[in-house]
């Protein structure tokens, strides 16, 4: 940045900082410590995004299977990153400015943009697998925020900007006005406030991603952080015309390697969420009029290939489309379990080892839970082969249904499965796991026999963290074998960490 405009900006008194309980969580963040009561007595300090919080953890946007009202259950349920980056976007969402004596920038259509992006940003997460969704809900909201430093910086840098819903129109007014855009200038306020780098990068990148290398370790992030903003734009449109999507399409095409099919899905799936997006956020984000038109020229345009203007292209795009779909349909059986429907033992072990690698690395705890269904040979024995492989196939929905969509279940053989739980501690895998259990208790499975059958399951858990470290993949699974094995013991129906297991045996001693 120019060291002219670098001072301009450090020196302006009304630039915006985030607020204290914003400062404390970004404090925390920054810590390679911190546990859950720590975070909430901060949370706490600010009732309004303690609501926050629990709307979205009670909002269908988490599909959870049990409501809660109290905010330590939110942060179990939510792990610690995800709260934090929630907590955050939250803070500045309130504490930014709304609006402002130069109102060079339209401070409505500026949030309405925001806080499409971060709805949108569920949606990406999902599509492309993304694990960190709290956080590039978190990387969209604050994604411009580079606008509202060059705002109180620069006074008529927006003035009489006609088409602020375009970002090519504020880039180009930026760049006349001082050389740079929004986004660099974002990237350096977010490092100001010691924000994390992953969303510092992304910020900065957003506007030219050939910035970051391909291979990157930020490079998925920061690409789905841009398409967020791209979605939020045909979502901003107004004119009369149709909207545009030949930018989003190449964008999701070129740097998320999506299809056109895929892209008319997410922006159903986004029309959908918005609502709901509007409850939490309690404002109305999209425009009264064009969110049903922008549906059905999503529908037209992006689904009904032979309709769109883009047709010049469509013969080769649809094929490959087709072989893409494939692929990555054979892929993903090539992943699965064919009973279960459950990820299978290759690709447990194949996400094992990044897990496990990845959490050494970046000194991030991990958990895993290794399941094993009680005395499953007398169902077979009782009801038939049959019976039982109906069950096992309603086993994984139950398993499925109790855990978070960043948590994988794989089947690990006949009635054993091993869960998953990347950047997660004890503590909170131990409330899943307890509710796997209570589920398994509840559940009666009714697959045609003439009494309802129960079956329980025994968890036996192990976390790798900076109190404990496994020489290697197998040495964890083992362990968490091992407590399975005293759940066993203990009577089954139960769950049991490593860490009592081990605590145990020096009693014995
Ligand atoms: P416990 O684990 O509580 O000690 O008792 P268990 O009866 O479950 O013990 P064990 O592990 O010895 O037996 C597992 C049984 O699971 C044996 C087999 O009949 C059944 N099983 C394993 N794979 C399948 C499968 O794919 N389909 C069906 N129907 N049954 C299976
Ligand atoms: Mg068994
Ligand atoms: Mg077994």
């Amino acid at each position: 940045m120019r060291p002219d405009l670098k001072e301009r900006l450090s020196s302006c008194k009304t630039l915006p900082s985030p607020p204290g309980v914003a400062s404390k969580i970004i404090k925390l963040a920054n810590e390679p410590e911190i546990d859950i009561d720590e975070i909430v007595r901060v949370l706490v300090l600010d009732p309004a995004i303690t609501t926050k919080i629990l709307r979205v953890v009670n909002s269908p946007m988490y599909s959870l299977v049990r409501k809660t009202e109290n905010l330590r259950d939110a942060v179990v349920v939510l792990g610690l990153n995800a709260t934090i980056s929630l907590a955050l976007s939250f803070s500045l969402l309130k504490s930014l400015p709304h609006d402002g004596a130069n109102a060079g920038i339209d401070y409505a259509l500026y949030w309405r943009r925001a806080l499409l992006a971060a709805t949108a940003s569920r949606v990406v997460a999902e599509t492309v697998g993304l694990r960190a969704a709290e956080e590039l809900f978190l990387a969209s909201v604050i994604q411009d925020v580079g606008m509202l430093a060059l705002e109180q910086s620069i006074p008529d840098i927006y003035k009489d900007l006609p088409k602020q819903s375009q970002q090519a129109a504020v880039i180009q007014r930026e760049c006349d006005k001082v050389g740079i855009d929004h986004a660099c200038v974002g990237g350096w306020l977010l490092e100001r406030w010691c924000f994390p780098d992953r969303i510092r990068l992304a910020v900065s990148a957003s506007h030219d991603l050939d910035t970051l290398s391909t291979d990157h370790e930020h490079g998925l992030f920061a690409r789905c952080v841009a398409v967020t903003s791209l979605i939020a734009e045909v979502f901003l449109d107004d004119t009369a015309d149709h909207p545009d999507f030949a930018p989003l399409l190449d964008a999701v095409q070129k740097h998320l390697r999506l299809n056109k099919q895929e892209l008319g899905e997410m922006i159903e799936k986004v029309g959908i969420l918005i609502p709901e997006a509007e409850e939490v956020f309690e404002t109305r984000i999209k425009a009264e009029s064009n969110t049903e038109r922008l549906m059905e020229d999503a529908r037209e345009i992006l689904m009904i290939r032979n309709l769109s203007a883009l047709q010049t292209v469509d013969s080769l795009q649809v094929q490959a489309d087709s072989l893409q779909d494939r692929t990555k349909k054979l892929e993903e059986s090539n992943r699965r379990d064919a009973l279960t429907g459950l990820y299978n033992r290759g690709f447990l072990d194949h996400f094992l080892e990044t897990a496990f690698a990845e959490s050494v690395e970046r000194h991030e705890p991990l958990s895993i839970a290794f399941t094993d269904l009680d005395k499953f040979k007398d169902v077979n024995d009782t009801y038939g082969h049959q019976v039982g492989d109906q069950i096992l196939a309603t086993t994984a929905n139950i398993l499925n249904a109790n855990v978070r969509s960043s948590d994988i279940v794989a089947r690990y053989g006949g009635e054993e499965f091993i869960i998953v739980f990347p950047n997660s501690n004890g503590d909170l895998v131990n409330v899943i796991c307890q509710r796997i259990v209570q589920a398994f208790q509840d559940a009666r499975h009714d697959v045609g026999t003439p009494e309802e059958i129960t079956v329980t399951i025994s968890v036996g858990m192990a976390t790798q963290n900076e109190n404990r470290s496994f020489k290697s993949i197998a040495a964890f699974i083992e362990a968490a074998d091992q407590a399975l094995y005293t759940a066993k013991l203990q009577g089954r129906n139960r769950s049991i960490p490593f860490d009592l297991v081990e605590k145990m045996r020096v009693g014995q001693k």
